[in-house]
């Protein structure tokens, strides 16, 4: 239980509802910032302004998945507040203050250590990242299905990346009946590739791997399909680029050679923020359990 405990959410997407239930149903206390415009009434749970939130009493801070913008500025869906952290806001925080986030960059990095506290990225952990990889696989049919005039099954899809998304991806669109050849760069990959009965390639090779395909499915958050790959792919091809923002792909090149090349940010956020929200709840119940128990050794 969390019981006495003085959470703040501040802004995200319709997932973080979900977290609010878990923390609020936990008997944590909650000062929800940026959600004035949603109607959302739940015991323990009240809509402060920013600059009205006593930080001094606070244990957390619930940032959205994408944390803050290189400014320190909080994205807010629900609200027109503009909210920013500062390290201001963060001394006036206790010792074991904790700053839990999605992902991160290096403002919010510079300030948790400025201010000497703690800052927990959800999605660097492993079990995050492959609960995760459920929705986001989920969202990646969809738009395949509604980008493309043909059959998933039967079709040749290229996946770029064997990491925690790139597998799963890689082993639910075999299973649809696609082709799938997966690009990576390290041996061990390319030997689970094999294992996995898919056709392995190694990155080097990707020139000559696009010349067949109908979907290229980029995990990779680096320029890999540049412009020399995608002047090899046949023109039908669907880019799906799921790597974080500004994703892998040279999308100028792209729409000029008459490709669809289209970035999907936040699927999971997209086609299933109940269940998202669940996994991110489940995990942050559980690490504010365990931090504070730790606090109490
Ligand atoms: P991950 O487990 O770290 O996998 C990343 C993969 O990219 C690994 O196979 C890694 O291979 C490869 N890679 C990284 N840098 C590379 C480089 N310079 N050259 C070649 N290969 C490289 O990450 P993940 O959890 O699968 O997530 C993948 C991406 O999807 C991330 O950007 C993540 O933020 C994003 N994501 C997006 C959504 C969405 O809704 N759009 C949802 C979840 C995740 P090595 O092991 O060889 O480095």
């Amino acid at each position: 239980m969390l019981t006495g405990l003085q959470i703040a959410i501040i802004g995200g997407d319709a997932r973080q509802l979900e977290v609010i239930r878990k923390l609020a149903d936990l008997d944590a206390k909650i000062s929800l910032i940026g959600f004035e415009q949603l109607d959302f009434a739940y015991s323990g749970v009240v809509k402060e302004k920013f600059k009205d939130v006593n930080f001094a009493e606070m244990d957390c801070v619930i940032l959205p998945i994408t944390g803050t913008n290189s400014e320190g500025k909080v994205e807010l869906i629900f609200s027109n507040e503009e909210v920013i952290l500062t390290e201001d806001v963060l001394s006036e925080t206790p010792d074991y203050f904790t700053i839990y986030s999605g992902i991160s960059n290096s403002y919010l990095d510079t300030l948790a250590k400025k201010t000497n506290k703690r800052l927990v990225k959800l999605f660097e952990r492993d079990d995050v990242a492959i609960y995760n990889s459920i929705p986001t696989v989920e969202g990646t049919i969809m738009m395949a299905i509604q980008h493309t005039e043909f059959t998933i099954h039967g079709s040749t899809v290229m996946v770029l990346g064997l990491g925690r998304v790139g597998m799963s991806l890689a082993r639910v669109f075999d299973h649809l009946g696609a082709n799938v050849k997966v690009g990576a760069r390290k041996s061990e990959h390319l030997a689970r590739i094999t294992e996995m009965g898919l056709t392995p390639f190694h990155l080097d090779q990707i020139d000559q791997e696009v010349k067949d395909i109908d979907i290229c499915i980029n995990t990779i958050p680096h320029l890999i399909v540049n412009a020399s790959v995608i002047q090899k792919m046949p023109t039908h091809t669907l880019i799906l680029d799921i790597a974080s923002k500004p994703g892998g792909t040279d999308f100028r090149y792209a729409e000029k050679r008459g490709i669809k090349a289209l970035l999907a940010p936040s699927l999971p956020g997209i086609v299933a923020p109940k269940s998202a929200g669940k996994i991110l709840g489940n995990v942050l119940a559980q690490l504010i359990e365990e931090d504070v128990l730790k606090r109490k050794e």
